[in-house]
């Protein structure tokens, strides 16, 4: 019999920290994995940041499709800051309600285009099960009422759907989600419902995502973040492999693909993006958090998006800016410049092409700068830096991600029992899919 599907995310995890725990024994789960599948390395979208991944990986389409254009942004219908939480603080002065709101349901039911479909809603058109824990790109066909009394708006997942305590299809036991985050809480909820699943094997894919390695990176840096969450993410796939009885049983009943979203870099500097910008302050919107900013050109402003750029030119926490002109789309880096645009399978360029060395760059450039709310001029940090978000809060002296460098860019990537070429994240969904269909037609 074909093997059922399990998706795993560790967000934040990069490939160093990957192979590290695999070769040093410290996480067994990993290192299991590793010993029954395949292994390589993948490059994530731009910004490198989660809303914008996990959309990416579950739809299986870039930033132009699925609309998600950061972790914060500018609803240009609206006239508004969209906020899906930088920071408590950022969430605070974006409206915390609005931003509430924005996070649980919007991102979902109005921010995520129908024209990206969610691997829960291309799975269960074909009739089978799919289980979504605490991934937050998780669209589905089927209504969810909230846990809390005095939330009424339902939500639309995948048939089996956890969400942070906040909605849950069935009843598993599993502890409150939110007891205390530093402490890896998210995850031990998350591993007792994924328990709770693999035991019923209550699911044809499972999509179970585990973000508390992300919260323990950005407080700690990519290295300490091994010292302080690995074992507890270890912990919470060991739970899987257990509820189906032990390796044997679980690799007999699921094939498995584990990656991580985005990687992390170490940063010691955090600067507001608006201050060099202070001068079209009245003709535009800034929208920066983490290690990528975009500008906004509001309807009626004086200045275009060469001279925002030219503006950041002697930023050091800038490393690139990108905008669009006509046909082409522009990238500036130490006051020189390339443009290029899509030619037959590859780009027509003219000007500098180390401007954009980063992995994958062009495409991933071109992408983000393709999704209709996606600020005008899109900026990478430097290395070292972050953007001061919306509330003021950053990570220097910990780790951030969201930019085209390499290390906030490419992911670890582990496959059992699915034969699939997989280079971006964007490639994930295709290759469940294509192993759902095959199973079916078995
Ligand atoms: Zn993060």
């Amino acid at each position: 019999m074909a093997r059922k599907l399990v998706l795993i995310v560790v967000d934040g995890m990069t490939p160093a920290a990957f192979e590290r725990a695999v070769e040093g024994g410290r996480a067994p789960a990993l290192a299991l994995l590793a010993a029954h599948g395949s292994y390589r390395r993948a490059t994530s979208v731009f910004p490198s940041l989660t809303p914008v991944c996990l959309s990416s990986i579950a739809t299986g389409s870039t930033p132009a499709v699925h609309h998600i254009p950061h972790l914060v942004w500018w609803h240009r219908d609206e006239r508004r800051i969209v906020e899906y939480g930088s920071s408590f603080s950022a969430l605070r002065a974006a409206g915390m309600a609005q931003s509430i709101a924005d996070t649980i349901y919007n991102m979902n039911a109005e921010h995520l285009s129908r024209d990206a479909e969610t691997i829960f809603e291309t799975l269960e058109n074909e009739g089978l099960v799919t289980a979504a824990v605490n991934i937050t790109c998780y669209r589905g066909h089927t209504k969810h009422l909230p846990t809390l009394p005095w939330v009424t708006k339902a939500a639309y997942g995948p048939k089996r759907f956890f969400y942070y305590s906040l909605f849950e299809s069935d009843r598993t036991g599993a502890p409150l989600a939110v007891r205390n985050r530093a402490a890896g809480s998210i995850d031990v909820y998350a591993a007792a419902v994924g328990r709770w699943l693999v035991t019923r094997d209550g699911f044809d894919m499972l999509a179970y995502y585990l973000s508390d390695f992300d919260y323990a990176s950005h407080a700690y840096g990519p290295e300490g973040a091994e010292d302080v969450a690995l074992e507890r993410t270890d912990a919470a796939i060991q739970a899987l492999i257990d509820s189906a009885g032990g390796a044997d049983g679980f690799f007999e009943r699921y094939a498995v693909v584990l990656l991580s979203d985005h990687g992390q870099t170490q940063v010691s500097r955090a600067a507001p993006l608006e201050a060099p910008l202070a001068a079209h302050a009245d003709s535009i919107v800034v929208a920066a958090s983490n290690r990528a900013g975009q500008v906004y050109l509001l309807p009626d402003a004086r200045v275009d998006a060469p001279t925002i750029a030219h503006a950041l030119d002697s930023e050091p926490s800038v490393d690139v800016t990108l905008w669009r002109e006509g046909a082409d789309a522009v990238a500036r880096r130490e006051r020189e410049e390339l443009r290029f645009r899509p030619h037959d399978d590859g780009w027509e360029t003219s000007g500098d092409t180390s401007i954009l060395d980063h992995p994958d760059a062009l495409h991933r450039a071109w992408q983000a700068l393709a999704n209709p709310n996606a600020g005008e001029v899109l900026v990478s940090a430097a290395p070292d830096w972050e953007f001061v978000d919306l509330g003021g809060r950053h990570h220097a002296g910990g780790g951030s991600h969201g930019s085209l460098v390499e290390g906030d860019s490419i992911v670890p990537v582990v496959t059992v029992g699915l034969d699939a070429d997989i280079e971006r994240i964007t490639d994930i969904a295709p290759a469940l899919i294509g192993h759902a269909s095959q199973a079916a037609a078995v």
